[in-house]
């Protein structure tokens, strides 16, 4: 019996296995058709000026529209299309509708305003990068200081030359490079002495206990005082309540970004968040 149990058992596993492997893969089929079909979307967040409550900027953050599973959300494809090699063009899809979007923002009288997008590594190591970002930004027309590349510690470990010239070049056609998630990778001081960031933007870790944990202020005290001397924004991300803000606003942060304002939104909601200016 304890023989026959045991087989039942493993075939029960072998075709949990089988769903779980054929789910993947068609997921896999539906991601590299999902470019050619249209189903990537940008959503905005807005960041604020600390001080002002003004929108300042926004951040793009891509959606999947998926036939059958509706909005997937980032964490669940990106990583995907980064082992299939389809970040690259993913990638490239987000640049370009950035910039796009930028220049109709500009045409509407938004003069001002600041957009990031987020890199993959992948992306970062392409060899033609520096020249997509440089005709992407001279087919619409815009300055690259409008333009902000989120990017996370995790990347610069990888072949450290190569990212570096790659990020110096990026920062000569003026865009701005923001180092993203702060505080939850190796957070090595050797890394702001060494690239030139515009942008600190502190992980919503911190954040997340900032008005009931004093090791959370004092850190992000550091990260704010440290920042001043380097020249360097810091925007906090994942505000969420009112408590919050207040101490952020005490710490000197530059700029905040969360739920607290706004979730992400299409571009029809951001735009009458735009409207309004002030949330
Ligand atoms: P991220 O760049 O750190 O983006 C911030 C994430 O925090 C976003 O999740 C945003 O919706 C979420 N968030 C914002 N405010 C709050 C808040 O107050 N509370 C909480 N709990 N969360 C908040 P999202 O949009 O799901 O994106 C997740 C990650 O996916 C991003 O983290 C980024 O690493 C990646 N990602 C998003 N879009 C792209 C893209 O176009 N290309 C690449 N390579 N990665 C992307
Ligand atoms: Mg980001
Ligand atoms: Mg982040
Ligand atoms: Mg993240």
């Amino acid at each position: 019996l304890a023989k026959q149990n045991g087989k039942n058992h493993h075939e029960m596993y072998t075709s949990t296995m089988n769903i779980n492997t054929s789910k993947t893969f068609s997921l896999q089929n539906d991601l590299r058709k999902a470019l050619v079909k249209d189903q990537f979307e940008l959503y905005y967040q807005p960041k604020v000026d600390a001080q002002t409550n003004q929108i300042v900027g926004a951040e793009a953050l891509i959606r999947w529209h998926h036939p059958n599973r509706g909005l997937v959300p980032p964490d669940d494809f990106i990583h995907l299309a980064e082992e299939l090699g389809l970040i690259v063009p993913i990638g490239e899809w987000v640049l370009r509708s950035v910039c796009r979007q930028l220049k109709l923002w500009q045409e509407e009288g938004y003069q001002s305003l600041k957009v990031s997008l987020n890199f993959s590594v992948r992306q970062l190591l392409q060899t033609d990068i520096v020249e997509t970002i440089s005709t992407v930004l001279q087919e619409n027309r815009i300055e690259g200081k409008w333009l902000e590349i989120e990017i996370t510690e995790s990347m610069l470990i990888e072949q450290e030359a190569e990212t570096l010239k790659t990020i110096e070049a990026i920062r000569q056609l003026g865009v701005h490079i923001a180092l993203d998630d702060f505080g939850t990778g190796y957070s090595s001081l050797g890394y702001l002495r060494k690239y030139k960031f515009s942008t600190i933007k502190l992980d919503k870790l911190f954040v997340k206990d900032v008005h009931i944990n004093e090791e959370s202020a004092a850190i992000t005290q550091f990260i704010t005082n440290l920042s001043k001397q380097l020249n360097m924004n810091v925007v906090a991300e994942g505000v969420e309540y009112e408590e919050q803000l207040t101490i952020l606003r005490q710490l000197k942060c530059d700029e905040l970004q969360g739920y607290l304002f706004s979730k992400p939104k299409p571009v029809n909601e951001f735009e009458k968040m735009l409207n309004k200016h002030i949330l």
